[in-house]
């Protein structure tokens, strides 16, 4: 008999599980809309080209080895992932009101950040956007902060933003709740702010005095345009707000599996950055001990080589581009089929995914009867799809929704 005999099974993975799934159902017609990961038009992951020369250029270095980071990381990473984000002549750079560490991609970025604030915010409510990308719910009670908290944020009538909900309910939250804002491409509905809008967000934030904790996971992926999927954060930034940053090169490096990320808290003097850094080391210590090194090496190599960033600059207009123009393809598929109900919000959705408005019997409908994997919440990743396969996604969905 084991010590773990009646241990109760886990619930499987929401996202996970449909890849599971997939790869289960024998039909050559299955499409994986599950995925939160870009493929190639012919379904393939991508390994970016400005990822292979720097890591050429790294495992030819003759001063390259294998010996620990520090507890925050490579200096240079943290040094580049702020001015990534915040701008080169940002004044929180200028003024070294930043603390940046590397930690492990997004999740671990956000974990570290929400451990921080368990132990130095006096505050432990957090808000999420309803809906939010689901690991958000489980990252900050497990780290401490045990009030979780939802503020509208998708409005199922227009398949948009719910504006003046989100405002209220921010309006209306303890003062200084820690408030987290998808900084572009908001998973899992696609549907971002307006700038005005970000504006009226930064004003609600600034009345309520809520601290901003930012989840960036898409810079450059969303627009292909790394200042424009920065805005939101440079908004806040710029109006002198202390706030946090969780950034993950994922997506707009291609480095999924390298699990390389930055956590960032600003303060208002680099005096006292100085010490939230040092406090930041005593979250990461006994955590994880120091971020690995190859991830962050590849990511200085493209930021600091004018020739590899300006490389990478085109490689990611390449994927967010191929993206926009699946959402453009499935949208006239849709037309052409004739589709009941308007699915323009197909095309005004941004990012990796689209929230097609459908319901959990519409999506076991396409699933078992078309083969068509996606997450029960009517979540598809355009970067799963291809124009080949837009024709036949239309008619699924016409089929489920009739
Ligand atoms: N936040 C959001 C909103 C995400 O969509 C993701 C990726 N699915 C992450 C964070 C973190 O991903 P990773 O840990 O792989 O960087």
């Amino acid at each position: 008999r084991s010590i773990w005999q009646d241990i109760p099974q886990g619930p499987p993975d929401a996202i996970l599980g449909v890849s599971e799934a997939f790869k289960k159902d024998p039909s050559p017609d299955k499409i994986n809309l599950g995925v939160g990961a870009y493929r190639t038009e012919e379904g393939k992951p991508l390994v970016l080209n400005v990822v292979r020369k720097a890591e050429q250029k790294i495992i030819n270095s003759p001063t390259e080895n294998k010996e620990y980071l520090g507890i925050t990381g490579n200096p240079k990473f943290n040094e580049l992932s702020a001015k990534l984000a915040f701008g080169e002549s940002s004044s929180v750079i200028r003024e070294g009101r930043n603390a940046t560490v590397q930690a492990l991609s997004g999740t671990g970025s956000l974990r570290v950040g929400a451990e921080f604030l368990a132990q130095h915010y006096p505050v432990h409510t957090v808000l999420l956007p309803n809906p939010t990308w689901a690991n958000h719910n489980k990252i900050f009670p497990l780290a401490g902060i045990k009030d979780v908290r939802k503020y509208r944020y998708f409005k199922p009538a227009t398949k948009g933003l719910d504006y003046e909900g989100m405002i209220q309910d921010l309006q209306s939250a303890p003062e200084g709740a820690i408030v987290v804002l998808h900084a572009c491409a908001h998973n899992p509905t696609g549907v971002d702010p307006t700038s005005e809008q970000w504006r009226g967000i930064l004003k609600a934030v600034q009345q309520k005095r809520l601290l901003p904790f930012f989840d960036s996971a898409y810079q450059g992926f969303a627009s292909g345009d790394l200042e424009r999927d920065a805005a939101a954060i440079r908004l806040f930034a710029d109006a002198g707000l202390e706030l946090l940053l969780a950034q993950s090169y994922a997506k707009n490096m291609g480095l999924y599996g390298e699990r390389v990320g930055a956590l960032t808290v600003v303060t208002r003097s680099a005096e006292v950055t100085n010490r939230v850094e040092s406090q930041l080391k005593q979250v990461i210590r006994p955590m994880f001990s120091n971020p690995p090194r190859h991830g962050a090496a590849i990511v200085v190599e493209v930021l600091s080589d004018p020739r590899l960033y300006a490389e990478w600059r085109e490689e990611l207009k390449g994927m967010a581009g191929r993206i926009i123009e699946m959402r453009k393809q499935l949208l006239q598929a849709l037309k052409e089929v004739g589709v009941p109900g308007t699915w323009d919000h197909v095309v005004h959705q941004i990012g990796m995914f689209s929230f097609l408005g459908v319901s959990k019997e519409q999506v076991r409908v396409m699933t078992e009867k078309h083969h068509v994997y996606l997450t029960q919440d009517g979540r598809i990743s355009m970067a799963g799809l291809s124009s080949s396969k837009c024709r036949y996604l239309a008619e699924a969905i016409n089929d489920a929704v009739r």
